[in-house]
């Protein structure tokens, strides 16, 4: 097997004619639970996975940053002083705009040398598995590191998040990107989105012979329109009406007086949330006592919150939850935003192969395009490579 950091330093000598100074990489990440918790200031349990976008990255001695990847044939190129969130519109919005956050966050974009990035990604891109995060987190630390800013993990994840909210213009929250700089090998990464505090949590998938297996279903989504930006907005509705500054500050037992104070609609939305962010809090505790044969309930129930109260699955996500549910599954959820992307199975080891088979057989009968299945284990967070 080729090693994708040989690829990715070829690749960068083939394209700038030189080889680059350094290699480094970060990962993909699954959410395990806790969805549309974090831009409610709620809680949140990702974790890496060993799916990584690999940066390869060159200093220059003028002040441009250039950027291409094997993903896009086009290689963009600006002066640094020139970025600004509404001049970057495509792909290269992710690389360049995290350039431009760290000047929002203390770089000094008239002083920084320029830069050539080339990009390698192993990240299945709208998968629902954040490349997104993926590719501003690699570039956040490789730029942090050789324009020496010294910033921490948590302000290079919002770096990222600025990056993807006001150049990408996707209002998401700063999950990924913390699962991405902050994930460790076999842990989650619990995160309370208010405090920003973080703490990983033993996973032991492993020990528990348990595999994690997604299934993506090749539907696309995009975070930027729609859905996404709507569910957000109900949300912000929901906490105004019930007089909180975010859904966060709600707990089940306001459900009650949610129910006569809100619309239905919104009253779900709101549900969805205050009881997701409880079943994060109960899948830490369970994962910490008894360990992971024991939170297939927890899935399963936020899928049905997803699908039921906040209405962002999609049909094919509803099937392979349910066929994984009926062939064994410990547990089974669709994760990521919504409208498409991946679900996840929490899968005994010896079932994984079944399991796959009776997703394609069930997804072949109802006429779905044949979704990619692959497992995956939590991996550690970005990193320097060479
Ligand atoms: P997800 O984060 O779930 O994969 P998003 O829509 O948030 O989906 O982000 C996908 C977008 O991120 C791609 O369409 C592309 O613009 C950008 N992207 C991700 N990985 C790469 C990469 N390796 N090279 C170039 N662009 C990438
Ligand atoms: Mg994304």
């Amino acid at each position: 097997m080729t090693d994708i950091r040989d690829d990715v330093a070829a690749g960068f000598e083939d394209l700038f004619g030189r080889p680059p100074t350094g290699i480094w990489s970060a990962p993909g990440r699954v959410n395990l639970i806790g969805e549309h918790t974090d831009y409610n200031e709620g809680f949140v349990l990702p974790f890496a996975i060993n799916r990584r976008t690999v940066v390869a990255l060159g200093l220059r001695d003028d002040a441009t940053i250039r950027v291409a990847s094997a993903f896009a044939d086009q290689l963009s190129s600006i002066e640094l002083t020139d970025l600004a969130p509404d001049r970057l519109d495509d792909w290269s919005a992710y690389p360049l705009g995290v350039a431009w956050a760290l000047g929002q966050h203390g770089a000094d974009l008239a002083a920084v040398p320029g830069v050539d990035i080339y990009i390698e990604s192993t990240v299945p891109v709208g998968a629902g598995l954040s490349s997104s995060a993926a590719i501003e987190s690699a570039v956040a630390i490789a730029l942090d590191e050789v324009w020496q800013l010294g910033l921490d993990r948590p302000t290079l994840a919002k770096v990222g998040q600025l990056a993807e909210n006001k150049v990408v213009g996707a209002p998401t929250g700063i999950m990924d990107q913390s699962a991405a700089l902050l994930g460790r090998d076999d842990h989650a990464v619990f995160l309370d989105c208010r405090s920003l505090e973080s703490q990983l949590v033993p996973l032991g998938f492993a020990e528990a012979g348990l595999e994690l297996l997604i299934i993506d279903t090749g539907v696309s989504h995009s975070h930027a329109t729609g859905g996404y930006a709507e569910r957000r907005a109900s949300c912000e509705k929901g906490a105004a009406l019930m007089g909180v500054a975010s859904l966060r500050e709600l707990s089940v037992d306001d459900l009650p007086r949610a129910r006569t104070t809100l619309d239905d609609e919104t009253f779900r939305r709101v549900r969805h949330v205050v009881t997701e962010n409880q079943r994060v809090l109960d899948t830490v505790a369970v994962l910490r006592s008894v360990g992971p044969l024991a939170i297939g309930d927890l899935l399963d129930a936020s899928h049905a919150s997803m699908r039921d109260d906040f209405e962002i699955s999609v049909p094919e996500l509803d099937l392979a939850v349910e066929t994984a549910q009926g062939n064994g599954a410990i547990g089974a959820r669709m994760t990521g935003g919504g409208f498409g992307g991946a679900a996840i199975a929490l899968v005994p080891s010896a079932g994984v192969s079944r399991i796959q088979v009776a997703i394609d057989g069930a997804f072949a009968e109802h006429g779905f395009e044949q979704p990619t299945m692959f497992t995956v284990t939590a991996s550690s967070g970005a990193a320097r490579n060479r």
